[in-house]
């Protein structure tokens, strides 16, 4: 029977939830003997196949043009798409930039931090990506599965990863400690 193909990437975001996916350990090896884990952040292949994957996962809200190419990429190429941690799921901690205007961040970030000194200047070039408002991944593309959590923890995505590469939607509401 063929394996499911999985493959994920990440937005604006920590890298803390494919830190806790990591952490499932050596269930990683069960994983891999379910589903043929393709494109990741933490692999070799950076981007899904083109002819398309069973499961993509994105990590991170939509921050800027680029984080929109990579996740509508990913919406294009994989058949169900898992919003995976608080980022992705609604904004989560990058979104607390929308409180200010994407100028007075960019200030911030590149101008006033303590550490910058006075020649501090805001990044201007026509190559480089166009900031946004922070949004959760719905707000750009459809999704199918949330799994909420900053990170969600390693048993969750265990969970997660195992039940879809077995073809199956995995519930997540209820207790955790059902799923250990
Ligand atoms: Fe990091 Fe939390 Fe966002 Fe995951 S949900 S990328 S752990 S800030």
């Amino acid at each position: 029977m063929r394996k499911p193909k999985i493959a994920s990437d990440w937005l604006a975001g920590c890298a803390g939830c494919h830190m806790s996916l990591l952490d499932i350990d050596e269930r990683i090896i069960a994983v891999t003997e379910l589903a043929d884990l393709r494109a990741t952040p933490i692999t070799d292949l950076k981007q899904p196949d083109e002819k398309g994957v069973d499961v993509g996962i994105l990590e991170g809200g939509i921050n800027n043009s680029a984080n929109e190419e990579v996740a509508i990429r990913m919406r294009k190429r994989c058949g169900i798409l898992v919003a995976l941690g608080d980022c992705a799921v609604f904004g989560g901690v990058p979104a607390m930039r929308n409180f200010f205007t994407i100028e007075e961040s960019l200030r911030r970030a590149y101008v006033e931090t303590e550490s910058t000194d006075s020649e501090g200047m805001i990044p201007n070039d026509p190559e480089l990506c166009v900031p946004t408002k922070v949004r959760s991944l719905q707000e750009v593309v459809p999704v199918d599965i949330f799994v909420p959590g900053c990170p969600p923890d390693a048993d969750t995505i265990f969970y997660v990863l195992s039940e879809l590469a077995q073809g199956r939607r995995p519930d997540i509401k209820g207790d955790k400690n059902q799923w250990q």
